[in-house]
């Protein structure tokens, strides 16, 4: 389930391949563009070219009628044979007519000495009237029994033109005159010029006679010998145009129909096809640069391609990559939320139990407690009254004796007694309920030696059965802050120890004393007992520590007494005396001192 973190080798090695692979793909996109971008620049030229030859023979085959339909009118050859002015006139005004409705250059009539007898542009200031055009090859052509047609630069007009020419025979078919249409075809140059094409029409000497860029005209591709410069001297074909080289720098073959070749610093894609009809050559040129920079935008649309879909790529992985680690991650937290949750869960079920076993031990001890205090309680109230008790009953027998023999004064004797013994019995159940009452703890002005003294009180008996010597050296009358009743408590249970300890003693000596101590007072309760056992003496006043015997003590004793003192805001504490026994030592806050003491 887990996959191992790519090693940064690794990546290096397929970042490695990822280039590699692009170079490759932006090298094979570009030459399958450029191959591509040949063919159509290669189909392209081939329409191109065939629609250009079929413009130029429309343009040239609208008028070869022209000049053969005015060679056979008769008035034509009369004028030839009686060249006087009047036919001159007729001919010149019907030539002229016929030029305009055709809408051709010019229109001449030239005899058989090459000289011009009519013309259409007769009333021009460039009359071909009487102009001499022997030397050109189209009058050569039609004397010499051919059909005359030439491409060349007008002598007189300066323009060029195609010239078509046809015989005019006499009526003995022989060849008297001859009769010339020029066709102007800079219309056609014109168009290619705004349809921003580029095209050259070269004639069979590689001289450029057509462009649609106006400063291709006239040049040549290569030199030109000395030769043919005498012949185009001689039938002055480009006028007193000088034949330039056209500027050619690189040429090469791009396939077998296309050349690449760089005119005037820029290359095209050059493609040709012959004219037969006048051998002449039209080329069609390409724009290289235009095709080269469509070629580098797909390869580098190719290449922008590839890096887009290796960082598509790049981001899916780093992607499953994050969502894996984040599923792993929060699989993990739940796995350590459900371990923990099992573990608290088993914990609180521990805690749970542990706590019922407490509270069932404390039940059970407090349910023990209470019953040995109750037999305590009740052993001692059963002695505190049975004195009394006993002693009234022996007054009561003694009264009734007194009574028979009317001894008045003794029975009234006794009753005081009686009463006497009464008021103490009834004593000693106040106290015990009082004590047993639970009262909220009150925070009143107490008198603390009127608490040791209650507390000696209510242990009067076990001390005196226990024949212990008692000194008192108390400070009447000093007050503390606090409940009379928690306090007497205290002592009763500081005493009960006490007593207890000198249980099995020599001298049973306790001793009670009060010192004021500034704001505090100090009471002491010590006693010359067996003093406190080691192991005791840092327990001792923790619930239930007791080192008694089972029913004797609770070890409930000293931890209530340190609670009840904590609380007035006071301390107690314990400790062995030098001379032998127990010393058990509270300090209280002064509350100042009853007045009159
Ligand atoms: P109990 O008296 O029920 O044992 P206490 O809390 O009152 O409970 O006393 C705890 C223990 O402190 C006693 O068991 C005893 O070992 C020791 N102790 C208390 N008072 C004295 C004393 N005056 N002399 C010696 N040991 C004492």
């Amino acid at each position: 389930m887990t996959e191992s973190p790519p090693r940064p080798r690794r990546q290096r090695v397929l970042l490695l391949l990822a280039v590699v692979v692009g170079v490759v793909v932006v090298v094979a996109t570009y030459g399958w563009a450029r191959a591509k971008a040949l063919d159509a620049a290669g189909e392209a030229g081939r329409q191109r070219l065939g629609l250009y030859a079929s413009t130029i023979r429309n343009a040239l085959d609208r008028f070869s009628y022209l000049p053969a339909t005015i060679a056979i009118d008769r008035d034509v050859l009369e004028l030839l044979e009686h060249p006087d002015p009047a036919r001159v006139d007729d001919i010149n005004r019907r030539l002229e007519r016929i030029n305009v409705k055709a809408r051709s250059a010019a229109l001449y009539l030239m005899d058989a000495s090459g000289t011009t007898l009519a013309a259409s542009n007769w009333n021009t200031p460039t009359s071909y009237v009487g102009a001499d055009y022997s030397f050109r090859p189209y009058f050569i052509q039609v004397m010499g029994g051919g059909a005359g047609h030439f491409f060349g630069i007008g002598v007189t007009t300066k323009l060029p033109g195609y010239f078509l020419a046809s015989a005019v025979l006499d009526r003995e078919d022989r060849i008297v005159g001859a009769v010339v249409v020029k066709i102007d075809l800079e219309g056609l140059e014109k168009e290619w010029a705004e349809a921003n094409e580029k095209v050259l029409v070269t004639d069979e000497n590689a001289i450029t006679i057509l462009a649609s860029r106006p400063e291709w005209k006239y040049t040549i591709d290569g030199r030109l010998d000395p030769p043919l410069q005498a012949v185009l001297n001689k039938t002055q074909r480009y006028g007193e145009m000088a034949i330039r080289p056209l500027n050619v720098g690189r040429r090469q073959p791009l396939t077998e129909a296309l050349r690449l070749t760089v005119i005037d610093g820029v290359p095209y894609v050059v493609q040709s096809e012959p004219y037969p009809e006048e051998g002449w050559t039209i080329h069609y040129l390409i724009g290289w640069d235009e095709t080269l920079q469509r070629v580098r935008g797909t390869a580098a649309l190719a290449g922008i391609a590839w890096v887009a879909m290796v960082l598509l790529l790049l981001y899916l992985r780093q992607r499953r990559i994050a969502n894996r680690a984040r599923q792993e991650a929060s699989e993990e937290l739940e796995r350590t939320v459900a371990l923990r949750t099992q573990a608290l869960s088993a914990e609180i079920a521990e805690r749970q139990r542990t706590e019922r076993e407490l509270r069932g031990t404390q039940d059970e001890l407090i349910h023990a407690g209470k019953m040995a205090a109750l037999g305590q309680m009740s052993a001692a109230i059963a002695h505190e009254l049975n004195q009394p008790l006993a002693a009234i009953q022996t007054f009561i027998a003694s009264s009734r004796i007194f009574l028979e023999r009317v001894d008045l004064k003794t029975v009234a004797a006794n009753l005081v007694m009686v009463e006497d013994l009464g008021n103490r019995m009834a004593q000693i159940i106040r106290h015990l309920r009082i004590f047993a009452r639970k009262s909220p703890a009150e925070r009143v002005a107490v008198d603390l030696s009127a608490c040791v003294e209650r507390a000696l009180l209510l242990l009067d008996a076990p001390l005196r059965l226990g024949q212990v010597v008692v000194e008192r050296r108390l400070l009447p009358g000093c007050l503390v802050r606090g409940d009379q009743l928690r306090l007497e408590q205290v002592f009763v249970n500081l005493i009960r120890n006490a007593l207890d300890s000198l249980a099995g003693a020599a001298t049973k000596r306790l001793e009670l004393e009060m010192v004021r101590d500034g704001d505090t007072v100090v009471v002491r309760v010590a006693d010359s007992g067996g003093g406190i056992p080691p192991e005791a003496l840092s327990r001792m006043f923790e619930p239930f520590f007791t080192t008694k015997d089972v029913g004797e003590g609770l070890g409930l004793g000293l931890s209530l007494s340190y609670a009840i003192v904590a609380d007035m805001g006071g301390a107690i504490h314990a400790d062995n005396r030098p001379e032998g026994g127990a010393v058990f030592t509270i300090t209280l806050a002064a509350d100042g001192v009853m007045p009159g003491n």
